[in-house]
């Protein structure tokens, strides 16, 4: 199925902060999921900020007990932030839970959380930049 679709997984980008960012901070590419199965974002429309990457993190998530010690859990890493949720193509938001983070995932697939949005801070939607892929026309 991901076949139709030429988005190139962060991983091929050898410098994305300047390959994938805009002069104006913003994504120079649309944004698929990592799987290919739904576009999430439009060009243009987030922009790269720092953040932590901790919040990505499932609590109780089993894959947590696995590799705690190989992340360094209060560093922070790229997203691509945007103040509107109606601004994404496709996106499926949780319930908040008692850490007051939602978590922001793909419609086609539901794996794990593609960003997330902290409803204890202002209004921000971040999407992790190396859990999607992108398209290159
Ligand atoms: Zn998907």
């Amino acid at each position: 199925m991901a076949k139709s679709i030429k988005s190139v997984p962060f991983t091929e980008f050898t410098d994305p902060q300047s390959q994938l960012v805009t002069s104006e901070n913003h994504n120079a590419f649309d944004l698929y999921c990592a799987q290919g199965c739904a576009l999430i974002l439009r060009a243009n429309l987030g922009k790269w900020v720092e953040r932590p990457k901790n919040k990505l993190k499932i609590p109780d998530g089993k894959e947590s007990d696995s590799d705690n010690s190989s992340d360094d859990d209060s560093s922070n890493q790229g997203f691509w932030a945007l103040n509107d949720v109606m601004a994404f193509e496709n996106i499926d938001v949780t319930n908040t839970i008692v850490t007051g983070i939602k978590y922001l995932c793909c419609p086609g697939c539901d794996l794990a959380p593609l960003g997330y949005h902290d409803t204890n801070t202002k209004n921000e939607f971040l999407i992790a930049v190396d859990r999607v892929s992108y398209f290159r026309e």
